[in-house]
């Protein structure tokens, strides 16, 4: 168990997770500003893109790059200087650290060796997109960036088909259509938007049905940077399904099942397969033995 009070004592080191930005400068807060300004050392996802930031406020803390493929060797050096009594900022490129950025890493580190962790509210792309989308808002999945891979795509959709939750997407315009369709031919037309270019000067909503996108898609250059939301499903179409998950299996391999993956007994396998399919033993037994 963990108990942390953020406040109660300033003099101690604390890691701070700080959002920036997702397009317009003007979304970073007063705290934001203060925070970056007031640490010992930020670490940020590009250094340089950082420092741009920091120019335009005139910021003149030092920075240290914390990156995907630094992030573990350089956590050891943040936290002991947290634990020194300093304060250190963690920001990625944009929006909030750990969502689909670095981040959660260091976060994780630092409640395990029982260090402060503050995070400030701020930009995030996939809250925006929910909330423009018009799309119900009171239950969602944020999943991020679905697997390129086709066949990996289509399976982690077959995941999601029965969750009645919103869905939110991050998606490359490279792979937007693909995952459009990838979308339409796993969840068949729902309701779903697109956000486009959140906060900048060619911010875009497109909301419609999955057949609707796929058009508006083709005819349209993808460019920029996209949250895809999608409706939830029915939960009961997925259940059923779960229910019948032999429905493509023969008795014989209905009944194999359960002899090998859950080392029944014939007799209790057809037993079961019997159960499972509502018809008397018998059959079961007979299909069993004849096919
Ligand atoms: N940490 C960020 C956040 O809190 O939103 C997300 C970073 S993730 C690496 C980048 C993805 O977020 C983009 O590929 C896009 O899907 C989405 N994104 C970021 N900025 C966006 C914007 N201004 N408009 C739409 N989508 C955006």
């Amino acid at each position: 168990m963990n108990v942390q009070k953020s406040f109660d004592d300033e003099t101690q080191g604390a890691l701070y997770v700080v959002p920036t930005p997702i397009g317009n400068l003007e979304d970073i807060t007063y705290r934001a500003l203060n925070i970056l300004r007031s640490a010992n050392l930020i670490a940020a996802e590009d250094t340089r893109n950082t420092r741009k930031l920091l120019n335009h406020f005139d910021i003149p803390t030092s920075l240290i790059s914390y990156h995907e493929h630094n992030k573990l060797a350089r956590e050891d050096q943040l936290l002991e200087r947290i634990e020194n009594g300093e304060l250190i900022a963690v920001v990625s490129d944009a929006g909030m650290p750990a969502i689909s950025d670095p981040g959660f890493e260091i976060v994780q580190a630092a409640i395990e060796r029982e260090l402060k962790v503050v995070v400030l509210p701020g930009a995030n792309a996939a809250l925006c997109g929910l909330v423009g989308s018009g799309l119900p808002a009171e239950e969602f999945y944020f999943y991020g960036f679905l697997p390129r891979k086709k066949k990996d795509k289509t399976a982690e959709l077959d995941r999601l088909k029965g969750l009645r939750a919103t869905l939110l997407f991050y998606e490359s315009p490279y792979r937007i259509k693909d995952t459009l369709k990838a979308i339409q031919d796993v969840f068949g037309s729902r309701r779903i938007a697109l956000a486009r270019e959140l906060t900048k000067r060619f911010e875009e909503f497109i909301r419609g049905t999955t057949d609707e996108l796929l058009i508006w898609a083709e005819a349209n250059e993808m460019r920029g940077e996209f949250v895809i939301i999608v409706e939830g499903g029915d939960e009961s179409e997925q259940s059923a399904e779960d229910a019948e998950w032999w429905r493509e299996m023969t008795i014989m391999e209905h009944v194999d099942y359960y002899i090998e993956l859950d080392k029944l007994s014939s007799k209790d396998a057809i037993k079961q397969v019997a159960v499972d399919r509502n018809v008397p033993k018998r059959d079961v037994y007979q299909a069993y033995h004849i096919e």
